[in-house]
């Protein structure tokens, strides 16, 4: 936070200011401003708790989060009761009223929630990575992305191996009844090598302004060609032809590592780039209002988009057997990762209070659930972790894009527990290497995965490939996969917020020495205009400040 150094010594009347009041001030013209000198002595609020619990702004949220909620709980149950009016088919018949195209316009309302939230993606992710890193200096920016780094590898290491743990005691495969496999179940075609170079493409798009839109992906082709023995027999050999294509979609891994880079060159270029820096920190101010306003439609959205899942969901049948048994378990994972694992650990590391954390996060984690999609949540997840959370800007708005992205700890461990799955249910035996290779592997494969509904099903080839299951395999827990992506998308979500508190944490010092460096470079502006007025605006922690009226 950047708070003043400067000590005025004066006789005058003390007053309190809250953030409020600092703001409006520092809203007026400095000509106005020009009797009132900053004190920096930061004195924390004391307010009651009905202070806080009734405040007008409080209540809004508390508002917006009740109606997410009851969005979701009222979502699954009409879509639950409606179910009994669905039809098998297309056709109105014997008496059922909801067919499959009534359901896509019952899910309408909802996907234009989520287009709203990906429209503002692209803006959001570019000016706050450019904004956050043209506060920090190069060395900063390095030591809070290294051990941003450390935290995502770290926990998501820590995910998979509660996976593989759970699935190696719970045995979901070799228990329960048989898996029956839908005819129209998608399955993909996908090689270990052509994931990892796709990876590495798209963090070095060709074209930036088309990286907005398109991405690299890599399709495979099968090619049968007949092949003839010295013997003379002959047997067809199917051989993998791989075409790199662009597809639609934000290359968001391209966008991040060029606005990284742009952003320290601001920084080093100090006043010759100040214009950008301003211009892409007010860029920032305008797309987080505009996230304040889409949240608004949130709970409409939301409440349409799990009533259309409900009812488009084939069987409850899917739920129960061997499946039922593998959703266990990745659920059971899920829940040890997220409520004992990363609060013990945010505990641990920083002393906040994880339950008000978690509180904090509420919105967002409701919205995870109900988008499945953690970069469409991104613009809500700002908004706990900075107004709620209450964590320094500089930090968030690096960590938060860049956790989006590569944090992806619900996945791995979903990805490590469905290739363990696969390989029980066909009864191929795992030694202590295959089981490490498959904690490596979900790691990386949840990396590579987009922050999109059901990328992780995707990715997850690299997994079954090490394990030296064939890819289409997947096609074997597609029935359940969209329930299960819901509560993996909220770890994501979660994870990447605790990752927040914890760099924020662990750069303490570095983020106190560029407050002092920012104050001392202030106090020598003003020594030269004085008497004016300076605060600091951007600070959203609850403080006071002491004012002196000269
Ligand atoms: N839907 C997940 C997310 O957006 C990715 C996945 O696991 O499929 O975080």
């Amino acid at each position: 936070m950047h708070f003043f150094k400067k000590k005025q010594v004066s006789t005058v009347p003390t007053v309190v200011v809250t953030d409020t009041i600092q703001q409006e001030l520092a809203s007026r013209p400095v000509s106005a401003q020009s009797k009132v000198l900053v004190e920096t002595t930061v004195v924390p609020v004391k307010r009651s708790f009905c202070q806080q619990c009734c405040s007008k702004e409080n209540l809004k949220e508390q508002a917006l989060l009740i109606a997410t909620v009851t969005a979701v709980v009222l979502g699954i149950v009409v879509g639950i009761s409606l179910r009994g009016l669905k039809c098998p088919g297309d056709e109105r018949v014997n008496g059922c009223r909801i067919t499959k195209e009534d359901i896509s316009y019952i899910e309408f309302p909802g996907k234009i929630f989520i287009d709203i939230l990906k429209m503002l993606i692209l803006p959001l992710i570019v000016s706050s990575i450019i904004s956050a890193l043209a506060q920090l200096d190069a060395q900063s920016s390095g030591k809070m992305g290294a051990r941003a780094l450390v935290y995502y590898l770290g926990t998501t290491l820590i995910a998979s191996i509660i996976g593989i743990i759970l699935v190696l005691s719970i045995r979901p495969g070799t228990r329960g009844a048989t898996v029956d496999i839908k005819p129209d179940a998608k399955s993909t075609e996908g090689r270990t090598i052509d994931t990892v170079l796709d990876l590495f493409r798209n963090l070095f798009p060709d074209n930036i302004m088309e990286a907005t839109f398109r991405s690299y992906a890599t399709s495979l082709t099968k090619n049968v060609t007949s092949v003839v023995l010295p013997d003379g027999t002959t047997y067809n050999k199917t051989t993998l032809i791989p075409k790199v294509e662009k597809r639609d979609g934000i290359n968001v891994l391209g966008l991040l590592l060029f606005c990284i880079i742009f952003g320290i060159i601001i920084s080093r270029l100090k006043k010759k780039t100040l214009i950008l820096k301003q211009f892409f920190e007010a860029l920032l101010e305008v797309v987080m209002q505009l996230v304040r306003i889409a949240m608004l439609y949130g709970p409409i959205g939301i409440f349409f988009l799990i009533a259309a899942k409900m009812l488009e969901m084939d069987n409850l049948a899917d739920f129960v057997g061997s499946l039922g048994l593998y959703m266990v378990t990745v659920l059971a994972g899920l829940f040890i990762h997220g409520l004992i694992i990363l609060p013990l650990l945010l505990f641990i590391i920083t002393r906040i209070n994880s339950f008000k954390y978690i509180r904090g996060m509420s919105q967002a984690l409701v919205t995870a659930f109900g988008t499945a999609s953690s970069s469409a949540t991104l613009p809500v997840t700002y908004q706990c972790v900075e107004l709620k959370n209450h964590i320094d800007p500089r930090v968030s708005r690096f960590v938060l894009p860049l956790g989006a992205t590569v944090n992806m700890d619900g996945t791995a461990l979903y990805e490590a527990v469905a290739a363990i799955y696969i390989a029980q249910l066909k009864g191929i035996p795992l030694n202590a290497v295959k089981i490490i290779v498959t904690s490596l592997t979900s790691t990386l494969a949840s990396v590579g995965a987009a922050s999109i509904p059901q990328a992780g099903l995707v990715t997850m080839v690299i997994v079954l490939n090490a394990l030296g299951l064939p890819s289409d395999e997947v096609k074997t827990i597609y029935a359940v996969d969209w329930l299960l992506d819901r509560f993996r998308t909220t770890i994501n979500v979660f994870g990447d917020s605790i990752g927040c508190a914890i760099v924020q944490h662990l750069s303490r010092k570095e983020l106190a020495a560029l407050d002092e460096k920012n104050a001392a470079e202030e106090n020598n502006k003003s020594d030269a205009v004085l008497p004016a007025f300076v605060a600091d605006t951007t600070t959203t922690t609850e403080q006071t400040t002491s004012l002196m009226l000269v």
